[in-house]
């Protein structure tokens, strides 16, 4: 069950200072820039010295992490009581997959992907950087392995304790990033809304997600820098995508995103961004009563909502009919695919493919 309590506030951090009394020693994990830029290492470890509380930083988490560093650093901070992420989804996802190798350190790959963990991790603060994910809420944890592939891990041990947002922190956020992150929590809903898994508390959050953000993210359109009241908008929609993901999970939008990730390097929000069309599209050829539902709850027309596909620049991409047919196999009997609502195929993916890349 999702326990985790999520403040968001202007000053949050300082604001809940007694919250970050989780033991004597603390793990922070970030990225290089983010958690220094937001302005949010400070207040953390403002907070961490108000309590008494020894620390130890460990900077090193990549975009898209890695499990290796995650090994790594739950070496270093095997003496620590618990961790704190902050940033992005990256070091929020990596934060949740290292409380589990602080506790059971040099676990390997295998014994980690099965979830053969011995000792229960380490409790988890997450204190978010950018408007997107929606990593502080859920119980996933995305992580590449040693042969850069991507695997999303779901387990509940991976709640935070406690996460905090403060809108003020995404400020420092570049458009490129503002765009591919909010983007991302739109595709998280609207995949969710369309999920085999969907109920009545996740259409919620979807719709919520959508409804909150759809105004600032079109602004994006127009080279203006964001409003904090807009940022806001912004990040208080990622937490609803979130919710709605952590009851449903992504469908194949997210899991192809994923390869192009892997194999062409985008941003996680542009790869699964340029399937948001085809998640929509898919659903009004194959359940359009369903799709309809969507727009209702939306109160927006289909042209409206696909306003929003002006904001995702398209990367140029070719893949060669060959290169699709020796790709295909990873989308059999894949699981993102068959949470797709209705009953989605390889053939479908294929069709995608052909229609975005060849
Ligand atoms: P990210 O990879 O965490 O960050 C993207 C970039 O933005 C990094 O260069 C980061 O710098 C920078 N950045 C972050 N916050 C900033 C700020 N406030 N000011 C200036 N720069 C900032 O991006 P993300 O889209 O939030 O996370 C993507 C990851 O989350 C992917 O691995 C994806 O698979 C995963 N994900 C997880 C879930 C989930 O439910 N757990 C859901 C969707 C996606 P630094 O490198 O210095 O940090
Ligand atoms: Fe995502």
């Amino acid at each position: 069950m999702n326990n985790v309590k999520m403040y968001i506030d202007s000053e949050v951090v300082s604001k809940n200072i007694n919250l970050f009394k989780l033991g004597k020693k603390a793990l922070i994990v970030t990225g290089k820039t983010s958690a220094v830029k937001s302005g949010a290492l400070g207040d953390v470890t403002n907070a961490l010295k108000e309590n008494n509380i020894e620390y130890i930083i460990f900077n090193e988490i990549e975009q898209n992490p890695t499990l290796k560093s995650c090994i790594k650093a739950g070496n270093i901070g095997k003496t620590c009581d618990f961790v704190i992420g902050i940033g992005g989804g990256s070091p929020l996802d990596a934060a949740k997959a290292i409380a589990v190798t602080m506790a059971n350190p040099n676990i390997d790959e295998e014994r980690f992907y099965k979830k053969e963990w011995i000792n229960e991790p380490k409790e988890i603060i997450l204190v978010g950087t950018t408007a997107g994910t929606g990593s502080e809420v859920t119980k996933v944890s995305v992580l590449t392995d040693s042969k850069h592939k991507k695997h999303s891990i779901h387990d509940e041990r991976m709640y935070a304790k406690y996460a905090f947002g403060d809108p003020r922190y995404t400020m420092s956020l570049n458009k490129d990033f503002t765009v591919s992150t909010g983007i991302d929590a739109v595709c998280h809903a609207t995949e969710s809304y369309f999920s085999n898994k969907a109920n009545d508390e996740s259409r919620k959050h979807s719709i919520n997600c959508i409804k909150t953000m759809y105004n600032d993210l079109l602004s994006l359109k127009e080279d203006k820098e964001l409003s904090l009241k807009a940022r806001t908008n912004l990040y208080n929609g990622s937490i609803e995508g979130g919710y709605a993901i952590d009851i449903t999970g992504t469908t194949f939008g997210h899991n192809v995103g994923y390869y192009l990730t892997e194999e062409y390097h985008l941003s996680h929000g542009m790869a699964c961004a340029l399937f948001l069309e085809d998640v929509i599209d898919y659903q009004i050829a194959n359940n359009p009563l369903y799709a309809l539902s969507f727009f209702k709850n939306l109160n927006m027309t289909i042209a409206e909502f696909k306003e929003l596909l002006g904001i995702i620049p398209r990367p140029d991409i070719k893949m060669t009919g060959k290169q699709i047919e020796e790709i295909l196999p990873r989308w059999e009997n894949n699981g993102s695919v068959k949470n797709t609502y209705g009953t989605m195929t390889t053939g479908d993916i294929r069709e995608i493919l052909i229609k975005n890349f060849n």
